[in-house]
């Protein structure tokens, strides 16, 4: 008989925070008849939380919360918590888990339904703050893969990107993944590290889980506009950090091959920060070396997450302190 991974694994000794209540990690189920498993309609959001010499610091909290809030409206989710009710929940997961360096809140219909329209309109609110290489990906057979410090990117042209005339791209939903993923699936098999995928006009939109920017021939940081991809909270930190730089940057619509012209490739994501493009389909972008604004845009990004930078302490919410 094959033993459900999840029930195989010894979970680590950390508290979910589930509609008002710290559970165990074990613990922290729904029933496979679900809602949100069987229709992929739970929506979430993925913060970093970082450690400061003033402890524990969430990047851009309420920006998150409101993009969770945006994203439970375009899918019709009726969550009762507002933004500050959310901040509070994803505070309160995250000192409750002390090591953590990020936290997923998701809100979802728990309830077993028949119908894709829920008889049972309650939405349930989460928040796991964990590590996700020693609570997760480390725990696995084989551990955890390092993250290569320069990706190898792949330009997915046949699956597009999320459509705003099916599922905005602005939605933070589960379903909104399944077709990144098979596409991504593909490209690790063949030795990528990353995608982007296109638009249906054929414009280069944004990764699985991460947005685009190139720097092009004339030193413009370049990144698709944004009714076409998610607002990345990355994307809009480093846009301003870029312009802070005194780069030009431009949101502008590219086709794929505007990066053979370009100087620079690189990714964003909560996940990755910054993240330089070694080569795009097998081609090295410049030397195949992160370039000097990607790594200038890098360094100044992670200065400022590990509450280096006075001038963005807003960026930051300290958890072990109280609020002002
Ligand atoms: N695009 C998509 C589709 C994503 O899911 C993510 C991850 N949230 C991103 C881009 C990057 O956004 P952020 O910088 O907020 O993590």
């Amino acid at each position: 008989m094959r033993v459900e991974p999840s029930l195989d694994e010894p979970g680590p000794d950390r508290t979910i925070w589930i509609n008002g209540a710290l559970v165990p990690w074990g613990a922290a189920n729904v029933h496979l008849l679900s809602h949100c498993l069987q229709r992929g309609s739970l929506v979430f959001d993925y913060l970093s939380v970082h450690r400061t010499p003033r402890g524990a610091a969430i990047f851009r909290l309420a920006d998150h919360a409101e993009r969770f809030l945006i994203s439970c409206e375009l899918v019709g989710l009726p969550l009762e918590e507002g933004a500050s009710e959310v901040m509070d929940a994803i505070r309160t997961a995250v000192r409750a888990n002390p090591g953590c360096t990020a936290a997923k809140v998701s809100a979802y219909l728990a309830s077993l339904e028949v119908d894709v329209v829920p008889q049972d309109d309650r939405v349930s609110l989460a928040v796991a703050a964990y590590d996700a290489v020693a609570d997760i990906s480390g725990r696995k057979p084989g551990g955890a893969s390092e993250r290569r410090p320069t990706l190898r990117l792949w330009v997915e042209k046949q699956a597009r990107n999320r459509r705003p005339d099916i599922v905005s791209p602005q939605a933070k939903v589960a379903a909104n993944y399944v077709s990144p993923m098979t596409a991504k699936w593909k490209a690790k098999k063949a030795g990528y590290d990353e995608i982007v995928l296109v638009d249906e006009e054929g414009s280069l939109a944004e990764g699985p889980t991460t947005n685009f920017f190139l720097v092009d021939r004339d030193g413009v940081v370049c990144t698709p506009p944004r009714r076409r991809v998610l607002l990345g909270v990355t994307r809009s930190s480093v846009i301003e950090l870029a312009k802070d730089e005194g780069f030009e940057v431009r949101e502008v619509a590219m086709g794929p091959e505007a990066i053979a012209d370009a100087r620079e490739v690189f990714m964003t994501g909560t996940s990755v920060g910054v993240w330089p493009v070694e080569s795009v389909d097998g081609q090295p972008v410049g030397d195949g070396k992160p370039g000097p604004v990607s790594l200038a845009l890098k360094r100044r990004f992670d200065r400022v997450v590990s509450g280096a930078e006075p001038a963005y302490d807003h960026w930051l919410d300290y958890v072990d302190e109280p609020a002002s």
